[in-house]
This record gives C-alpha cells, sequence and structure tokens, in this order.
C-alpha cells in the first residue's frame, strides 16, 4: 500500500532545524486536482523536480492521485490514520508536527467532509497548522478564516496588479525569482523573505513576498 504522508524532502528537512517536523503529500497535479494551474506552473511544477523524477517516486504519486479520484473515503481514512502517528513520531523527536496537504496539488480540503464525524481535515486535527502555497486568489477571504490553516498565494502569470495588491492585504505572495520580475513585488513597504530557507511559511511575517528559486 502506497503511503500517503511523505516527510522528507529537501526543503522540508529544513524545518527540523527550526523545530518543525512537515509531512506532505505529494500527488500527480492535473486540470482536476489543481483548477487554477497556468500554463507556465504546469511547465515549471515541483512535480518534476528532485526525486520526482525517479519512476518509484512517479508510481507512487500517480497510486495516490488513483486512491484520490476513485476512493476518496479511503484516501481520507488513510491520510488520517497517517497523521495520527505522524504526530506521534514528531513528539516522540520532540518536534512540532505540521502538515502541507498540497505539496504538488491545489485541493480545497476544508469541502472534504467526514460522513461520520462531519468535520474537515483541519475541524479534526484542530490542535495541528496546516499550510499550502496556493493559485486561488478567490478562496483566500473564506479559508483564511480557517484557524490552523495559513495559506501563501503563489504570484503567476494571470496575476494582475489589482489581484496582487489586494491579495497582499491579506496574505504573502510567493514569486519565483527568474520568473516574475513584475514591478510590484519589489516594492518596499513589502517585507521580502528568502523562502528557501525553510518551508514554514505559516512562521513568515504578514504583508510579506517569498522569494524562491526555480527548481530544476
Ligand atoms: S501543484 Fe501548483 S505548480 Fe504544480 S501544477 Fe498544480 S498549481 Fe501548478
Amino acid at each position: 500500500m502506497t503511503k500517503i504522508l511523505s516527510i522528507q524532502n529537501a526543503k522540508t528537512i529544513k524545518s527540523i532545524d527550526h523545530g518543525y517536523l512537515t509531512g506532505i503529500i505529494y500527488l500527480k497535479p492535473d486540470k482536476n486536482l489543481c483548477p487554477n494551474a497556468t500554463k507556465e506552473c504546469l511547465k515549471h511544477c515541483l512535480v518534476n523536480s528532485g526525486r520526482g523524477k525517479f519512476k518509484k517516486v512517479k508510481d507512487a504519486r500517480l497510486n495516490r492521485t488513483k486512491l484520490f479520484k476513485n476512493n476518496l473515503d479511503q484516501f481520507m481514512s488513510q491520510l488520517v490514520n497517517e497523521i495520527k502517528s505522524f504526530i506521534k513520531k514528531a513528539k516522540k523527536k520532540n518536534l512540532t508536527p505540521v502538515i502541507r496537504l498540497n505539496g504538488t496539488s491545489d485541493i480545497d480540503y476544508s469541502k472534504i467532509i467526514n460522513h461520520k464525524t462531519k468535520k474537515n481535515i483541519f475541524e479534526y486535527f484542530n490542535e495541528i497548522q496546516f499550510y499550502d502555497y496556493t493559485k486561488n486568489h478567490k478562496d483566500l477571504k473564506r479559508l483564511n478564516k480557517i484557524s490552523n490553516y495559513h495559506l501563501t498565494y503563489s504570484f503567476n502569470e494571470r496575476t494582475t496588479k489589482s489581484i496582487l495588491i489586494k491579495v497582499l492585504k491579506t496574505n504573502n505572495v510567493a514569486r519565483i525569482n527568474e520568473l516574475h520580475k513584475y514591478h510590484v513585488l519589489n516594492n518596499n513597504k513589502y517585507n521580502q523573505i528568502d523562502g528557501d530557507n525553510h518551508d514554514l511559511r505559516f512562521l513568515d511575517r504578514s504583508n510579506s513576498i517569498i522569494n524562491l528559486k526555480l527548481k530544476k
């Protein structure tokens, strides 16, 4: 059985130095899992970087994605069990467990409600910090209201100046330096953060631009 939650990758491993252990889900992205994907992001998506080029890793991502699409109940119940074990594992190591549900997807997990508990995953694990990047600027306001979920908006070629300024009032914005040289992003009134130092975006000061390098 393919595990849903991965623990170590080059970026999340840096979380350990800051006292956190990150669990992350990698799926095989497509237009259904990433409804706001753009031509540019599909081309540069993290799914093709690092270990993502190995067949074993690709197969695992595909298996998880099939489970998500074909048997969501089983996917979610396996995820809940894995998060419970992950919390114990982190605590044994004296680390704070944190979760990224959308390592390579852009799914609105707040809408996936467990039939028995009537809760979504954020409500079920209300003591755990979740965080993600998203290209969905329209739902940021609603998702921001979830107290244990932090979203960073990902700048993309469809982001207009008005979207950007509106998003920056409440959320941070991540950009890939090599691709997004949009002048508003360099404005001094926003904090500039090196996003490659660690992946713990919920620790960032608000009103910030997160600068990331293009991952090959
Ligand atoms: S995971 Fe993010 S970067 Fe990759 S295709 Fe989906 S929206 Fe684009």
